[in-house]
């Protein structure tokens, strides 16, 4: 059986954002956006930080006054002094060309602008202020992403192509009208942009919906009607699995297709979870489609009637939550660990076989067998393990493992 595989990347320009390349064939960037007040500076500093060591390549931040604007140089300046180097993106709407224009040190400190077209300004005042922004990104040599959202769709616009429709021998539904609205929206304003003096290769196009259907038809009809960089995510995608299904069925399409060089999941937290779950959704989608590779993933079996006991499920989790704690430092000292690859099952009906297929697997004993845990290495069977610390002892041989396999590619 042939293995499947993602589509080549369609071709777009390369956009630089801070020392980190989007498009052009570059691997696809995870990005992600802070919720905190950004005129809370500690606070503001705090989970940047927080998103970029769960590794988050780019981080948003909503500017949308004075007290924001001012406080983006200073969160700049304090994430350098953390050795936190995570380009920001400043999120702007309405007021984004008077407090650019009144706090250069923001506009400065930002990697890239986000401009939404259809609440860049209203009326008259619509395309001045849009021009302004683009002319600050100009000044100051910074990349923009114009960017639809169908919450925020340009009034005027779909006006307009509701009334073209209308006189039309054979008119389109309502939806398709939407979705031509969204793209020429991005599209347009693309072009205005470039009107006013902004390279082509520093545009970014993004054009979100809440549908997954509708996203995958967007971005579909985007990517053959521009070669600009596109930013992916499915806008309002919700709390929890919702969320989380809902993203990655309609990013993983696209991705597939070679559509989409940055992907942002857009999920609701839960009460009390922390905001990098978003990132590690998006890292774990992009690893299980075999584009990118951050950190060891655990394949696990879902346990079943030969599983009465909780501990597989326990060592399963102990084992991820483990890796990912040791891939900042790993990931610098042992160059490769994050294709490690590790299963952790639950019975010898699968155990053994699927343990073999992983860098290390484990094999536990299920319910009724006798109370030994061989474990594989390369294939092979290695040890067995019993008693109480099989946990601990297993932990130990990954460990080991990693510094044995990975620190001969140390570079000196
Ligand atoms: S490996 Fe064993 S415990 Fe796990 S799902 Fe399969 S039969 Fe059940």
């Amino acid at each position: 059986m042939s293995e499947a595989k993602a589509q080549p990347r369609r071709a777009t320009r390369a956009v630089q954002v801070g020392g980190v390349t989007l498009g052009g064939g570059a691997p696809i960037v995870v990005q992600s956006m802070t919720n905190t007040d950004t005129a809370d500076v500690a606070a503001t500093v705090k989970q940047v930080a927080e998103l970029w060591r769960a590794g988050s390549e780019l981080v948003r931040v909503t500017v949308n006054n004075p007290e924001s604007a001012a406080a983006v140089p200073r969160i700049r300046e304090k994430l350098d002094m953390m050795n936190v180097p995570v380009p920001l993106v400043g999120d702007f709407h309405y007021n984004g060309d008077r407090l650019l224009a009144a706090e250069p040190a923001c506009a400065e400190a930002l990697a890239k602008y986000r401009i939404n077209p259809g609440n860049v300004g209203f009326g008259k005042k619509k395309d001045t202020q849009f021009a302004a922004i683009v002319e600050k990104a100009i000044e100051f040599g910074k990349p923009v992403r114009i960017g639809v959202n169908w919450g925020s769709l340009d009034q005027a616009l779909a006006a307009r192509l509701m009334d073209e429709n209308a006189a039309r021998p054979d008119p389109w539904d309502a939806g398709r009208v939407l979705r031509e609205a969204l793209v020429l929206s991005a599209v347009e304003s693309a072009e205005k942009a470039v009107e006013i003096g902004l390279p082509r290769e520093r545009i970014v196009l993004s054009a979100k919906v809440s549908g997954v259907q509708e996203l995958i038809a967007v971005y579909r009809d985007l990517a053959t009607r521009s070669d600009f960089a596109l930013h992916l995510g499915l806008t309002e995608a919700g709390m929890g699995s919702k969320g989380i299904v809902a993203s990655a069925a309609a990013l993983a399409v696209l991705l597939q297709e070679g559509i989409g060089d940055t992907i942002r999941i857009s999920l609701t937290p839960e009460p009390g979870a922390p905001r990098t779950q978003e990132v590690v959704v998006a890292q774990e989608l992009l690893q299980t489609m075999g584009l990118r590779a951050f950190t060891p993933l655990v394949t696990a079996c879902p346990g079943c009637g030969r599983t009465t006991s909780e501990f597989f499920q326990v060592l399963a989790q102990k084992v991820q939550e483990h890796v990912r704690g040791q891939m900042p430092v790993w990931k610098l000292k042992y160059p490769g660990v994050e294709n490690l690859s590790l299963a952790v099952m639950g019975c010898v009906v699968n155990g053994p076989g699927e343990s073999r297929h992983a860098d290390i697997g484990i094999s536990l004993p299920g319910t009724g067998e006798a109370p030994s845990a061989p474990v594989f290495i390369d294939g092979q069977k290695a040890m067995t393990l019993r008693g109480e610390h099989i946990a601990d002892e297993f932990v130990q041989v990954i460990d080991d493992y990693v510094a044995r396999r990975y620190s001969a590619s140390t570079p000196d």
